[in-house]
């Protein structure tokens, strides 16, 4: 065991007098142990203690608990407002599904429930007084930045297929390599991620994406993206043959993603932006073309997101910016108008960051990305300041103004309303009372 002192935040100080002072061991572990190390943020400090959650319920009788995952040992003690995560030294025991241990026994020793771990630099445990448990040798791995599994890597996926995707998100976030034997592994036994839920599946496929080291761990690792990604392999090695690229489909993808600021939508949209393309390929003589890879993609976009079971919003958003990626947007108040009917101020921006990777990932001679891509936010941001007419809602006239002139209730209301709205995106016709009414008078039985 090793000296070494890690400032700790004055709850989780408390947490551990309390479970010492009934007579338990304590200590923080994981990655809040991991980040101290490499000097980053933590994002939770996650505890583990030698009493079981009835013991800890006792120590913290003077604190509320929430009973976070009492079967597995877990309870969520509240200490000056900071939720902190307690659980119970723990043995996993038998895994037969690849997913869940059959029997999670409670265990007296922190060894063992170290070596349940999944990574090295995961497995590590601090206290204040007796400093660093380190038994797989965590600190080394860090050094040398890299991912390798506590114990036999093929054993440890077959235990919980997620692993193997938590190595590339951690190789991702951390900026780290992986072990060749844990490598080794990862691409041998990746057909296990077929048995993972979904739900677990995206939430470590959306921090890998976002992590500095992704367009790397991509490309190495492409065809363990693949179990769960087919589309984005179909993409590896499929050759363009235009003037217009010099990289493959996948390759095109990687180096705009390089260009990407790491933020989930954007990321997610520049990743799947051209993964209609294989579908859509036909040559002639002038090369290769993937005349409607948009129209293509938006599809493949939606079955990807029902599949990972992204949430209804976060679907519709990668959705349209795939959908928009390549069409061509003239920096002009007219189509800025009716692209802010499509999407929000923000989806503007991001569509707009979308084109600028996809296009620095063209050919040399055709990556200069067009000077629409920059004006038109600023038109965005104009338009909001003269709070122009945008949709329905802004109209200075309403369903009721018609109904008064006389225009029967129903069907022939909506069309009117919406004729006006075209007219005055289009700035034939000023968004004023009497200039509306006037129209709508044409417009009736037209
Ligand atoms: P982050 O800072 O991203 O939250 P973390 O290391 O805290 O990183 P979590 O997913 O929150 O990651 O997991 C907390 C700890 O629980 C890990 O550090 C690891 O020790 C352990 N752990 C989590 N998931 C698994 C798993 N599938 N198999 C083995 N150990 C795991
Ligand atoms: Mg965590």
């Amino acid at each position: 065991m090793e000296k070494l002192n890690i400032s700790l935040p004055r709850a989780v100080e408390k947490a551990i007098t309390c479970l010492e002072n009934c007579g338990f061991q304590a200590y923080i572990v994981g990655g809040c142990v991991r980040n101290t190390l490499l000097e980053l943020p933590v994002n939770d400090w996650d505890m583990t203690t030698s009493a079981t959650p009835e013991e800890m319920k006792a120590c913290f009788k003077d604190f509320r608990t929430i009973e976070t995952g009492i079967q597995h040992g877990t309870l969520t003690v509240l200490i000056d407002g900071i939720p902190l995560e307690i659980t119970t030294f723990r043995n996993d025991g038998e895994y037969l599904d690849n997913r869940h241990p059959v029997g999670v026994t409670f265990s007296r020793d922190i060894g063992e429930d170290l070596c349940r771990r999944d990574f090295t630099v995961n497995a590590m445990a601090y206290h204040p007084k007796r400093g660093l448990v380190d038994l797989f040798d965590g600190q080394a791995d860090l050094t040398k930045k890299r991912i390798s599994c506590v114990g036999d890597p093929e054993k440890r996926f077959y235990e919980d297929g997620l692993r193997i995707l938590r190595a590339l998100r951690f190789a991702a976030v951390l900026d780290f390599s992986i072990a060749p034997e844990t490598a080794d592994a990862v691409h041998s036994c990746r057909h296990l991620l077929k048995n993972i839920a979904a739900e677990r599946i995206r939430e470590e496929f959306c921090k890998l994406i976002c992590g500095v080291g992704a367009v790397r761990i991509l490309r190495e690792y492409h065809d363990v993206i693949g179990v769960f990604l087919p589309e984005l392999e179909k993409c590896y090695g499929f050759a363009q043959n235009s003037k217009y690229h010099c990289y493959d489909v996948f390759e095109h993808t990687m180096e705009a993603l390089l260009e990407a600021p790491p933020h989930l939508i954007t990321r997610l949209a520049v990743l799947l932006h051209d993964i209609g393309k294989p579908l859509c390929y036909t040559e002639d003589e002038t090369g290769g073309h993937f005349k409607g890879h948009g129209d293509a993609g938006v599809e493949i976009v939606k079955d990807v997101m029902k599949r990972l079971r992204f949430d209804n919003k976060t679907a519709a958003r990668v959705t349209i910016l795939v959908d928009y990626h390549d069409r061509e947007i003239p920096a002009t108040e007219k189509s800025v108008k009716r692209l802010m009917n499509k999407m929000s101020d923000e989806d503007i921006s991001i569509l707009m960051e979308v084109k600028r990777c996809d296009r620095l990932a063209h050919a040399k001679e055709y990556s200069e990305p067009s000077e629409a891509i920059f004006e038109i936010p600023r038109i965005v941001e104009r338009l909001r300041e003269e709070n122009a007419c945008l949709s329905l809602k802004d109209l200075k006239v309403g369903g009721e103004d018609l109904i008064a002139m006389g225009i029967p209730k129903g069907k022939e209301i909506g069309r009117i309303l919406n004729a006006l709205l075209e007219q005055v995106l289009d700035g034939e016709l000023p968004n004023e009372r009497e200039a509306l009414m006037d129209a709508a008078q044409d417009l009736q039985g037209a």
